[in-house]
């Protein structure tokens, strides 16, 4: 679906998977303006179809719009968009139990624009992939290093939206992560450097006793659906839930931690590698 700057976006429509056309000058591809959403749908026993809570990533998509100065598609449309491309490619759903279909909708300035300002015109389309787990080896432990140079968000900035220059910020650690053989890459807050942020690709959350506490959102980090729903589930099972600054110290007393994002979906973490210039701790879970 096509719309231009104070517009609404037309109806969309079906088409094979293929490459798309852009103006070397589209916005996107000069001042980053790009969004994303990603979520499941899964095959049920009785061949139904779930979706995981995806007003909910419409709603995400509309506030990451108001950030980066772009029109979005309503809730219903692009609910809508959503239903019809899961049908179109329901022979790619998984079996139950064996994965999921992962979508992708994109947002993206797709008219032409030279001095810096929002692009004229705007595309959103959506692709799908069916996919397995997203760590190798399922459900087991993940190994993650706590990144302390290199930041995936500053206050102020984008960090709190899913726009695509988050994810460029995190590949340089990311690659020097898998190079040494850990999972991925655990980031802190930039102004003090000790405060938990989040992981390139997902929320985290550490257990202590009964009390379940994880990164407050403060425009650094991804307001994950998953995030909100372990809270949600947390709550109504009695643990206590803080959403609060979590020190990287803290990690020593954990008694679990765990991720959540509609990739990673719940994953334990079973070592965090924290590589201080004068400290060296290797906290095993
Ligand atoms: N943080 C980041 C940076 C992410 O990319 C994701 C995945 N969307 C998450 C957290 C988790 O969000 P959600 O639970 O909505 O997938």
């Amino acid at each position: 679906m096509k719309c231009s700057q104070g517009e609404n976006f037309s109806k969309g429509e079906l088409q094979r998977f293929g490459n798309i056309e852009l103006s070397p000058c589209a916005g996107v591809l000069n001042y980053g303006q790009g969004l994303f959403e990603g979520l499941k749908a899964y095959k049920t026993h009785n061949g139904n179809i779930l979706l995981f809570r995806p007003e909910e990533n419409a709603t995400r998509l509309r506030t990451g719009a108001e950030r980066m100065c772009m029109p979005s598609p309503t809730v219903d449309q692009f609910l809508e968009a959503v239903k019809a491309t899961v049908l179109a490619n329901e022979r790619w759903i998984p079996p139950p139990g064996k994965g999921a279909l992962y979508i992708r909708p994109l947002l993206i300035g797709s008219g032409a624009v030279l001095g810096i300002a929002p692009a004229p015109e705007y595309t959103f389309l959506m692709y799908v992939s069916p996919v397995g787990n997203y760590f190798k080896g399922g459900l087991a432990p993940i190994n993650l290093i706590v990144e302390t140079e290199m930041h995936r968000a500053t206050p102020g900035g984008t960090g709190g939206v899913k726009t695509i220059g988050n994810y460029a910020a995190v590949l340089n650690a990311q690659i020097a992560a898998k190079a040494k053989g850990f999972s991925d890459v655990l980031y802190l807050d930039s102004i003090h450097k000790r405060y938990l942020e989040e992981v390139s690709s997902c929320n985290i959350f550490v257990v202590k006793g009964n009390l379940i506490s994880t990164p407050a959102i403060k425009g650094t980090i991804l307001p994950g659906i998953t995030r909100k729903s372990i809270l949600d589930l947390a709550r109504s099972q009695g643990f206590q839930v803080e959403e609060r600054l979590i020190t990287v110290d803290e990690l020593v007393d954990a008694d679990e931690v765990f991720c959540t994002g509609t990739a990673v979906v719940v994953s334990p973490v079973g070592s965090i590698t924290y590589l201080n210039k004068r400290l060296f701790l290797l906290l095993l879970l």
